[in-house]
């Protein structure tokens, strides 16, 4: 961006998904930056690509902290507010999440890479099982499905717009909150059978 260096773009667009999702950029010492990304501890393969796709972005030496549950993917730039431009102080939600032209750019070359990013940070897919009698006999169906939750009404923009680039069908059911200080949450899923197996083809189960 700045240096005018090469991007690996389909490593951004998965990193842009997971940090959209999971991530945040704080003020570290002497006008460096601090990206952390949120991983579930046992997701291990996803950690090792989150640490990888870090790595392939900026030339940065990512290291995890654990936490309850979770693994951080950590590391220290200058420049993570040029790579991420939506960096701004407060939660995501109570903030304007835009793309700039060039992230948009990125974005629409590699639409599948920043889906995968967003599904496996706040997102899962699920299978629901249930039973239907048929002909005097109980019959068990799964349904899988894709499902991502958030707050930030333009991250959820976001995601429906790559979904509706890839030709992926989608809903998006909004819960308001009965506590205080908690956003409503906004849950998107991919229910329809062929756009299920359109995910599968390059998300999948996270492991
Ligand atoms: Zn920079």
């Amino acid at each position: 961006m700045c240096a005018g260096a090469p991007l690996d773009e389909n490593a951004y667009a998965y990193l842009l998904g997971l940090y959209l999702g999971d991530g945040h950029i704080v003020r570290a010492r002497k006008g460096t930056y601090l990206l952390a990304i949120y991983c579930s501890a046992i997701y291990t393969d996803l950690v090792e690509e989150c640490r990888s796709s870090v790595r392939a972005v900026f030339p940065v030496k990512p290291f995890t902290r654990e936490k309850p549950g979770c693994t951080v993917v950590q590391a220290v730039s200058k420049h993570w507010p040029c790579i991420f431009p939506q960096h701004g102080p407060g939660p995501k939600h109570s903030r304007l999440i835009k793309l700039d032209a060039w992230q948009q750019e990125v974005v629409r070359a590699h639409p599948q890479q920043l889906i995968r990013g967003l599904f496996h940070s706040d997102g899962c897919r699920a299978t629901n099982r249930v039973r239907r009698m048929v002909s005097g006999e109980w019959k068990y169906y799964e349904y899988p499905r894709y499902s991502f939750s958030n707050t930030s009404k333009d991250i959820h923009t976001i995601l429906g717009d790559t979904l509706d680039q890839v030709g992926a069908k989608w809903k998006l059911v909004w819960v308001p909150t009965k506590a205080a200080h908690h956003q409503d949450t906004g849950t998107l899923s991919v229910a329809k059978r062929d756009s299920v197996a359109l995910l599968d083809t390059f998300i999948g189960p996270k492991s």
